[in-house]
């Protein structure tokens, strides 16, 4: 019991840290619920300093024979007080049953200042669900904003890895965020470089915008081809389209070491795209015609559930086919980051879904009523911006907002050029309100880039906000290389474009904004070093980006 840990080895270790014991205090006497996921926890105070939380027993190995805690911890959306804490038990990840006894477990969940986890802070125990697959997800509450912790799970004999993370500053503080935001991470079209350079660079906060799983069948691996690598042990993984399907498909993807120290690094805040349920879906639309929009419904349930059960995110379960994973985290005073779905709610692409496409756009596409974000979540999306008072106002959005268009030529119609109209309500209510200090950060497209946003067009254009795309972690890009120059000279709005793997870091405090895109420059190979392709930094007082 942590409550026993004598008060001057506790004042030690915290001097160690350089933190003074009335900033971390607590008291043994917490006893708040855990959260979303029905967890009983206990967490300190911060009036008691001779005191810690009670730490349960640890709950009794029902026999599962092998280490359960194969597929790491994660942690995310932070507050300031409180941050999502996920594992699974699944000592045979792509099992069915995961390896798993069929029967509902708990586990012990500790949030410590140490990585010893002398310094028990938070702690209960949470439901490890069978029919969520024994996913984990706790809600740690009662923590100290802007404060680093290690976390861990445990049951019977084993205990996971620590994960780090850590909370968001208190309302109102002005204190700089680090963080870097990335999208698109096909298992078998490449390395995950990227995210090795993601869990050492120290960053306070990780924006993943879509595209974590990949629902396409295995393909032959064949490097020459760009698949590097099989997908399950078997490499015969079919399509997803049920539940077992996308739960292993996510487990799959967590065997990657690096991508689950990315996750064991910082909290993380993430959306979907398309590709966690099926390429180009738009709300009960399938990618593919003939599917009834019955069976669509089943599958979106079935992808839906799997990826809230896999994601450290906080919100509800999904109710059949629907979940709004919507909402806005805020980074004290600096930055509040508006989380979006683009894909649940949009009307169905216009113009047949075509891309590349260079005759002029069809009139399908300017129908006022073709919703993007859907009627509710577009009036909460601008309530949220035109209310907020942050330094920045961050978009976390899925698909392009730029215009990627040759004269009357829509080249991709899945992106926000699609939806035409509804962008224009969103940047003329920005406009309207006088915000200066839009960024709106985006994933899809495989490649990196910087835009400014306009309102209006010809001589009437104006920026009412800047865009970084980032490029994807390791999905192909659609475009070759060394069409970079090409694009940047025919859009005289689009600042950069790199067609190469890797993320974007982003330093932001009150005043600047800095954005580095981090590349690979040979992704199909382990082991690639990742570097500083550009700099660009943006004032909230003037959208758009200069180089650095
Ligand atoms: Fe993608
Ligand atoms: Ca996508």
């Amino acid at each position: 019991m942590i409550c026993a840990v004598d008060a001057t080895s506790r004042r030690r270790f915290l001097a160690a840290l350089g933190l003074s014991t009335a900033a971390t205090a607590a008291a043994c006497s917490g006893d708040d619920d855990g959260g979303s996921a029905g967890s009983t926890g206990s967490a300190a105070g911060t009036e008691d300093a001779q005191s810690r939380p009670d730490v349960p027993e640890v709950p009794p190995d029902p026999g599962i024979g092998a280490d359960p805690f194969t597929l790491g911890v994660a942690s995310g959306d932070p507050l300031p007080d409180a941050v999502m804490l996920w594992t699974r038990l699944a000592p045979e990840p792509e099992a069915p049953d995961g390896g798993m006894p069929a029967e509902d477990l708990q586990v012990l969940w500790e949030v410590a200042t140490d990585d010893d986890f002398e310094d028990v802070v938070a702690t209960g125990t949470g439901p490890a669900p069978l029919d969520r697959a024994h996913a984990v997800r706790v809600d740690a509450e009662g923590l100290e904003p802007s404060s680093w912790y290690s976390y861990r799970f445990r049951i019977g004999e084993w205990t996971s890895q620590v994960g780090r993370t850590r909370t968001a500053p208190p309302a109102g503080a002005d204190e700089p965020v680090d963080f870097g935001f990335a999208s698109c991470q096909s298992f078998q079209s490449g390395w995950y470089n990227a995210w090795r350079d993601v869990a050492e660079s120290d960053l306070d906060l990780v924006v993943f915008l879509g595209d974590y799983i990949y629902e396409n069948a295995s393909q032959p691996v064949d490097p020459a081809e760009g698949v590097v690598r099989p997908l399950g042990a078997d490499n015969d993984e079919p399509e997803c389209t049920t539940l077992e399907d996308y739960r292993r498909r996510y487990a799959i993807y967590r065997g990657d070491e690096n991508l689950r120290a990315a996750h064991a690094a910082a909290p993380w805040l993430v959306v979907w795209d398309d590709h966690e349920v099926d390429n180009n879906y738009a709300d009960l639309s399938s990618e593919k015609d003939g599917v009834s929009a019955e069976e669509f419904t089943a599958r979106r349930a079935a992808a839906y559930r799997a990826w809230w059960e896999s994601m450290p995110v906080r919100m509800p379960p999904p109710e059949g086919p629907d979940l709004e994973i919507d909402r806005t985290v805020d980074w004290g005073s600096v930055a509040s980051f508006f989380l979006v779905d683009t894909r649940q709610f949009r009307a169905d692409q216009a113009c047949g879904d075509a891309t590349f496409d260079l005759s002029p756009a069809c009139d399908e596409v300017k129908g006022a009523d073709r919703q993007f974000l859907g009627t509710a979540q577009e009036a909460r999306l601008i309530g949220g911006l035109t209310g907020s008072r942050a330094a920045w106002n961050v978009i976390g959005n899925q698909t392009v907002m730029s215009p990627l268009v040759v004269g009357d030529a829509i080249l991709n119609y899945d992106q926000w050029d699609g939806y035409p109209e509804a962008r224009r309500r969103l940047l003329s209510a920005i406009d309207e309100a006088g915000l200066t200090n839009t960024v709106v950060i985006s994933g899809d497209i495989h490649v990196a880039g910087v835009g400014e946003v306009q309102l209006g067009d010809g001589a009437g254009a104006r920026t009412v906000a800047t865009e970084l795309v980032g490029t994807s972690i390791s999905s192909d890009a659609p475009i070759p290389e060394d069409l970079s120059s090409l694009v940047t000279e025919l859009l005289p709005w689009i600042q950069y474009f790199d067609a190469r793997r890797g993320w974007t870091r982003c330093r932001v405090d009150s005043g600047e904004w800095t954005a580095e895109f981090r590349v690979v420059d040979d992704n199909l190979a382990e082991g690639q070093p990742v570097s500083t392709d550009a700099t660009f930094t943006i004032r909230p007082d003037s959208p758009g980006a200069v180089p650095a």
